[in-house]
């Protein structure tokens, strides 16, 4: 049972999307521009070694959920957090305040695919991931619509726009919510 303080005195933030669609950059722009932390989900899997073993056939990790939600509730209790990660059905709907999907053209994701050397089989699957929606689509059904933002991330100029949008978000969460 996670239990959070409501009452955080900083919103924590998702960045979710297909593998490629900009993630980890856009969150260290948005720690850049915010003082927000970045929180790489996927590092400190790795890390603290939060999975319970290998699909060789899927070339993937089984997570340990268990582990990794309790590991996160503790660094995310007190809010400030952007939370970079591929999934995001996992997490308890009441850790955030905003979820961003970040959206790219298969051209883009492709090439960036490519280029960081995934095997044809996993190209296929994030592709497919890519124009099923799968990610924009799970993320409606298991946050509230007003959080859910769906942002496109093909160009520099889209990133910077993205930050610029969440900077302003920022701005009036604080407003709202200063006491
Ligand atoms: P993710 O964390 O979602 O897997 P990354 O942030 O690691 O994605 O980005 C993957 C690659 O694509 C990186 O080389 C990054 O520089 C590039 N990239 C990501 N988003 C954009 C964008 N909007 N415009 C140009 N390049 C991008
Ligand atoms: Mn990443």
């Amino acid at each position: 049972n996670y239990t959070l303080n409501m009452d955080r005195t900083l919103p924590n933030i998702l960045v979710t999307g297909t593998p490629g669609t900009g993630k980890t950059t856009t969150s260290e722009m948005i720690a850049e521009a915010t003082g927000l932390q970045h929180v790489n989900v996927g590092d400190i899997v790795k890390s603290k070694q939060l999975h319970e073993g290998y699909l060789e056939e899927f070339d993937t990790h089984v997570l340990d959920e268990d582990k990794l939600l309790d590991e996160l509730e503790e660094l995310l209790k007190d809010g400030g957090k952007v939370v970079d990660f591929h999934t995001c059905e996992i997490f308890p709907e009441r850790w955030f305040d905003l979820v961003l999907v970040l959206r790219a053209d298969t051209s883009s994701l492709y090439d960036r695919m490519v280029k960081r050397g995934y095997n044809k089989r996993k190209i296929d699957e994030n592709m497919e991931c890519e124009i099923m929606q799968v990610v924009l689509e799970t993320a409606h059904e298991s946050y509230a619509p007003e959080i859910v933002v769906e942002l496109t991330s093909n160009t520099v100029d889209d990133m910077e726009s993205n930050v610029d949008r969440v900077k302003q978000w920022l701005d009036a969460w604080k407003i709202n919510n200063s006491k």
